[in-house]
């Protein structure tokens, strides 16, 4: 039988990242067990019974939960200070279910515009298919999320901060208007992390992590997790979750819950080399902008001191030069590499108009921002200062 390793007091979060929701099985081992396993099997009939009644603890079925997935659920919640959760098996299978299970036919969803695109695709294209209607407003003005509350509205859903350009949203005060209005508040925190943002402290009912960013950290796989109150998962999430299926495998659970024992020594010093980068990129008469959540010119910094900490493991900058300079920039970088992906150990740079964010018209993408000449730059683990000469090297070349 699986012995749950509850210490007696709270852990700090650098400690709950190691210890937290460990069960350990009769043979003592001292890194997480990988249940490799579909099922169950009982000793009885009877026992079956029981446990489909929900009489006795344990599995049954690792589609509903599966112990290493369990692990990895529990280590999130410690670290999110949530009261549950569940794993799932992207980042969007997480955002899928946590919007599709609260909403009916006739609801409308309230969402902040600068979303990742598959998140725009599952708001506009996938509940509007359901019969949802949505408003998308300009996250950062309380006023537009006021106004476009409707009697029908269940749900807001923003992601701060946005991708690509780092704005940051006033979690609280949205956060004051979906209670007012009578609806739930989802926040996406990936670009956070759990590190630098809290949003269930700040009011947010439900929180969404992509694993396959910081928490996985080093390329290997996908995930997700939803988190939130026990009453909400049981009501509204446990039975879509487990009917629709979208849940993680135990081998990237196993890999996820590796990727919690480092994320505060990784997220510390990919934040520590994103602000170098930031302060190095701002100094050169080649760059227009850089968005950064940790330096003072930053639109949003006021917002930025009252709910993050710390800064952020991303940047973005704008190259005079438009998308020429920007390709010739990303192209002469030796130790940042060109990926979409980001959280990862290796620093990642992205050119968001020719991939991210094509699929948006012109005119949406300048509402974002996201001009010809803007970089999205993820900072790695490596060493400072060779991502420092990597970028100057980079910008002499411009
Ligand atoms: C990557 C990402 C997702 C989707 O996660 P996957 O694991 O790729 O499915 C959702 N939201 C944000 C903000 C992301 O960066």
């Amino acid at each position: 039988m699986l012995k749950k390793n509850d210490a007696a007091r709270p852990l700090r979060p650098a400690t709950a990242m190691v210890h937290g929701g460990t069960m350990r099985s009769g043979f003592g081992e001292t890194s997480e067990a990988l249940f490799l396993t579909q099922g169950f099997v009982y000793p009885t009939a009877e026992a079956a019974e029981a446990r489909f009644k929900g009489e006795e603890p344990g599995f049954v079925y690792s589609r509903y939960a599966n112990p290493t997935t369990r692990m990895f659920e529990e280590r999130m919640m410690a670290l999110e200070g949530a009261e549950d959760a569940r794993a799932t098996a992207s980042g969007m299978a997480a955002v899928s279910a946590a919007l599709q299970c609260s909403v009916r036919a006739g609801d409308h969803v309230v969402a902040a515009r600068a979303l990742f695109g598959s998140c725009r695709y599952i708001i506009e294209t996938v509940l509007g298919r359901a019969g949802v209607a949505c408003t998308l407003v300009d996250g950062r003005d309380l006023e537009q999320w006021k106004a476009a509350v409707r009697p029908e509205t269940k749900l807001f859903f923003l992601e701060s901060p946005t991708n690509p350009t780092l704005e940051v949203i006033d979690i609280r005060a949205v956060a004051e208007i979906a209670h007012e209005a009578g609806a739930r508040l989802i926040v996406d925190n990936v670009f956070a992390t759990p590190m630098q943002q809290k949003p269930l402290e700040l009011g947010a009912d439900v929180v969404i992590y992509s694993a396959t960013k910081h928490i996985d950290g080093q390329g290997r796989c996908l995930g997700g997790v939803i988190l939130s109150d026990a009453q909400w998962i049981a009501e509204e999430l446990q039975d879509f979750f487990r009917h629709t299926g979208p849940s993680l495998s135990p081998f990237n659970a196993w890999c996820l819950l590796k990727g919690l024992e480092t994320l505060p020594l990784r997220v510390a010093q990919q934040t520590a080399n994103a602000a170098r980068l930031a302060d190095a990129l701002a100094a050169s008469s080649k760059v227009s902008r850089v968005l950064y959540p940790g330096r003072a010119d930053h639109p949003d910094a006021e917002v930025i001191a009252r709910q993050m900490s710390g800064g952020s493991t991303l940047l973005a900058l704008d190259l005079k030069g438009g998308k020429e300079a920007a390709f010739r920039f990303s192209n002469a970088l030796e130790i940042i590499k060109i990926s979409n992906n980001l959280g990862d150990a290796k620093s990642l740079i992205t050119h968001p108009a020719t991939t991210t964010h094509k699929s948006l018209t012109d005119e949406a993408r300048a509402e974002l921002g996201i001009g010809p000449g803007l970089l999205r730059l993820s900072a790695g683990i490596e060493d400072g200062a060779d991502l420092v000469d990597d970028v100057e090297r980079a910008l002499a070349s411009v």
